[in-house]
């Protein structure tokens, strides 16, 4: 039997395992939770993606950067309430392979991840 791995929520990019109430339809599955399938992947949310990977790149190799300052370049003024949407982005990067998230000095699971973050490429990139 197949199509019953982890994936990613296409949203937060938490990592999903199957649940009982998946189990007929767990390829259709995008979103971790409602909240998630309502909010989905916003352009905000696409250009804080693309201002982490912008920023990394423009820093020496194995550089890290905050997540806020990826925030910081889309709204110098109202940062603080993209906060959460970096972390997100930043989960996605991780998902597809373009981007690793440290906690001193360490990459962590970026499901599980609390507290302040740095983002890094990963050294293949
Ligand atoms: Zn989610």
């Amino acid at each position: 039997m197949t199509g019953h791995e982890t994936k990613v929520c296409a949203s937060c990019g938490r990592i999903m395992t199957p649940r009982r109430r998946w189990a007929n339809d767990w390829s259709q599955v995008r979103y971790c939770s409602a909240a998630c399938r309502k909010r989905r992947v916003s352009a905000t949310d696409r250009a804080l993606e693309d201002a982490i990977l912008l920023l990394l790149k423009r820093r020496p190799r194995g550089a890290t950067i905050c997540p806020s300052e990826a925030a910081r370049t889309l709204s110098p003024e109202g940062w603080r309430e993209l906060m959460e949407p970096a972390r997100r982005a930043a989960r996605r990067l991780v998902a597809d392979g373009r981007l690793e998230i440290l906690q001193r000095r360490h990459v962590v699971d970026p499901s599980t991840a609390r507290g302040p973050i740095r983002l890094r490429l990963p050294r293949a990139s």
